[in-house]
């Protein structure tokens, strides 16, 4: 009789482990998988801070919902420009757009979301502001196709990369 009710509670523990194994690392993971939280490299970029936009543009992250992970404010050399930018190093605006990332201070931030790499891209608006959507950052805040306030990056392979570039201990 006894040996039969310590059998019942083993089997018993063994079936609420497992549940609660299943439900800790099945259930959990596939919905985080499936939200496809993301990080994305933002920038505030020089003409932006410096006509004191950094504050606007900040309250918008977090009203959009994105988890601001990382922030610094720094002033890039023409050398850092010229390795951030690189892949427009053939493009005749090249030389322009690294005088104007070195011209001042800039924030740096690491976003998160689901889907952030592309919501990042949506809230700032297309490159040139002209064209930027209405009511995107670059539309409200941006100059001309140049200084356009924002940046962001535009792929998972370029987010790593570019988030290594600033905040190195980030990426494993
Ligand atoms: P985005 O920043 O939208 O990803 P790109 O990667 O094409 O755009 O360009 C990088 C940056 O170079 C732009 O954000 C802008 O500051 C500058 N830029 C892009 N195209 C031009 C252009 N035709 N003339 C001057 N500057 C440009
Ligand atoms: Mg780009």
């Amino acid at each position: 009789m006894k040996t039969k009710i310590l059998i019942g509670v083993i089997v018993l523990a063994i079936t609420l482990v497992t549940i609660d194994i299943y439900f800790t690392n099945h259930i959990f993971s596939s919905k985080d998988k499936a939200k496809n939280i993301e990080y994305t490299l933002a920038i505030v970029k020089p003409d932006a801070v410096q006509s004191k936009k950094t504050g606007k543009i900040i309250d918008r992250i977090e009203n959009e919902n994105f988890e601001i992970i990382k922030i610094k404010k720094l002033r890039l050399t023409p050398k850092q420009a010229e390795s951030f930018y690189s892949v427009h190093k053939n493009k005749p605006f090249f030389k322009n757009l690294v005088n104007y990332m070195t011209s001042g201070s800039i924030v740096v931030m690491v976003l998160q979301k689901e889907n952030a790499i592309e919501e990042w891209r949506k809230l700032m608006g297309s490159t040139n502001p002209e064209e930027a959507e209405e009511n995107s950052l670059r539309n409200l805040f941006g100059t001309d196709i140049e200084k356009n306030a924002v940046h962001g990056s535009d792929s998972p392979q370029t987010s790593k990369k570019e988030i290594y570039f600033f905040f190195p201990s980030f990426i494993k």
